[in-house]
């Protein structure tokens, strides 16, 4: 199997890679983002607990994404090839959650993928993004700065936790969206 993690700061391109790699390899795709959208959507509780932590830029709790991403990891049949997770993990809570969870069930992570984009293109593309995407999130300045700091603090450790595995791997995430993609795709062929 092959269980990627996509890796990288609020718009560096992991909705749009993870696309057209699940169309390549034949993955599921788990996005705690789109699956909060869609529980947000449907106005499940569990969409009304997300949304105050969202709206403002922040991360939901550990134990919530965790048990959103177990009922979802384990709704799935025995067929699967692998697995693309779409921010998450966003902690090293997460991620040793993750770790647990695949580990127990034989389909450890393969890899982790990171896309590295500065982060002035990054504020550029949020908010480029924000003028369809309909996201009150992608808006608003301090928002977005918000969402950046996050991810500095509490979500770059991450990398450093499958860098002590030997799972990193670092690709340039500025260029087209079929280069990016050429990139990724050499370095997954070679997991
Ligand atoms: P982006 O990476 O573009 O900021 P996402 O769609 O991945 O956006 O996530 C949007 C919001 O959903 C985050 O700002 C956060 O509030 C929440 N969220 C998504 N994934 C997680 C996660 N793994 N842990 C905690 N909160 C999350």
């Amino acid at each position: 199997m092959l269980n990627l993690i996509l890796f990288g700061p609020p718009g560096a391109g992991k909705g749009t890679q993870s696309e057209k790699l699940i169309a390549k390899y034949g993955l599921l795709h788990i996005s705690t983002g789109d699956l909060f959208r869609k529980h947000l959507g449907e106005g499940t509780e569990l969409g009304l607990l997300a949304r105050k932590y969202m709206d403002e830029g922040k991360l939901v709790p550990d134990e919530v994404v965790i048990g959103m991403v177990k009922d979802k990891i384990e709704g799935e049949d025995a067929g699967l090839k692998g697995i693309i997770f779409d921010g998450f993990p966003r902690t090293v809570a997460q991620a040793q959650a993750l770790d647990v969870l695949l580990n127990d069930r034989g389909m450890p992570v393969s890899a982790m993928v990171a896309l590295e984009v500065p982060e002035d293109e990054l504020r550029a593309r949020i908010k480029e993004r924000g003028k369809t995407s309909g996201r009150t999130d992608d808006q608003d300045d301090a928002k977005i700065t918000t969402r950046i700091q996050v991810y500095r603090d509490e979500t770059l450790p991450v990398a450093n936790y499958y860098e002590a595995q030997g799972k990193f791997h670092a690709v340039n995430g500025v260029g087209t969206i079929e280069g990016i993609f050429t990139s990724l795709c050499e370095v997954i062929d070679t997991i």
